[in-house]
């Protein structure tokens, strides 16, 4: 069967033995296949409804007929959770773009001191009243062959987190730089922190600390699986350290190769 899938372990065994084991993986890659279209279909035919009904809506809460006056507000909440679930289609619809196989990575050198300024510019003018401090540590020259779109993307899930998981007056801090073992793109608050439990779980899909929190705060819920997905296309990983009522940390780890010489 030319589609068989196997997975193979081999594993030392016994001196200079090895024991190799083979399964068949080709269902549960089907399965796989089929979950994800599934996803992909339903938040397509989200899209659409969700377009229509959040021009009404707009078109209502900017009208000044005498009889929608007392709806200000009802139309006001419904506007609001209308674009929640537009964001989380949305989510969803790149999560599933990032997981597809035909979905080949387009790659460029992308400036990383430059997308982190934009996010920074980004995440600043949402944070209203200035309520965090940010600080950026960037190396000017430090540039990745990767995909700036999906970069962005992650980096502005990690960055957007920071701001909402940090108390008024906190600081938060971008940090690019290089090693000898890769890039590294770091960014670390002053927050409330995460129980050590809670880490291994975090980057899957819905999966939150605080469910009822984290939802009042606008999150999607997908953040941090997006980010994963994105660093897994670009050879990184995600490392995370934190302590409850200190901080945390979300570090982007980048191999030596994806680094580009010269730009
Ligand atoms: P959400 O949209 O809920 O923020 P994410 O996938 O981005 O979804 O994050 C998953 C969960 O991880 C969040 O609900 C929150 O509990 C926790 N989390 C993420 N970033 C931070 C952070 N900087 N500080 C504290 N908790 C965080």
């Amino acid at each position: 069967n030319p589609n068989m899938m196997l997975r193979i372990n081999i594993v030392p065994y016994a001196g200079h033995r090895y024991l190799l084991s083979a399964r068949d993986v080709t269902q549960l890659h089907r399965l796989e296949q089929v979950r994800r279209d599934f996803v992909a279909n339903v938040s397509h035919e989200l899209r659409t409804p969700l377009t229509v009904i959040a021009g009404f809506l707009e078109a209502m809460t900017d009208s000044d007929d005498e009889s929608l006056k007392n709806w200000q507000r009802p139309l006001f909440l419904m506007n609001q959770q209308v674009l929640r679930m537009r964001s989380i289609v949305e989510d969803l619809l790149l999560l599933s773009r990032l997981e597809s196989e035909n979905y080949q990575i387009v790659t460029e050198p992308v400036l990383l001191a430059e997308l982190l300024e934009e996010i920074y510019h980004d995440a600043e003018a949402l944070d209203q009243e200035n309520k965090h401090v940010f600080i950026l540590k960037l190396d000017p020259e430090l540039a990745l062959e990767g995909n700036a779109e999906e970069l962005r993307s992650a980096f502005s899930n990690l960055v957007f987190n920071a701001v909402r998981y940090t108390p008024e007056g906190g600081e938060i801090t971008l940090h690019c730089y290089q090693d000898e073992r890769g890039a590294h793109v770091a960014v670390s608050d002053t927050g409330e922190g995460i129980a050590a439990e809670h880490i291994p779980r975090l980057t899957e899909r819905f999966y939150r600390v605080d469910v009822g929190r984290s939802r009042n705060q606008g999150g999607t819920g997908l953040g941090l699986a997006i980010v994963k997905h994105v660093l897994n296309r670009h050879g990184a990983q995600l490392h995370i350290e934190s302590v409850v009522g200190k901080g945390s940390l979300f570090r982007c780890d980048f191999p030596l190769h994806a680094i580009c010489k010269s730009i």
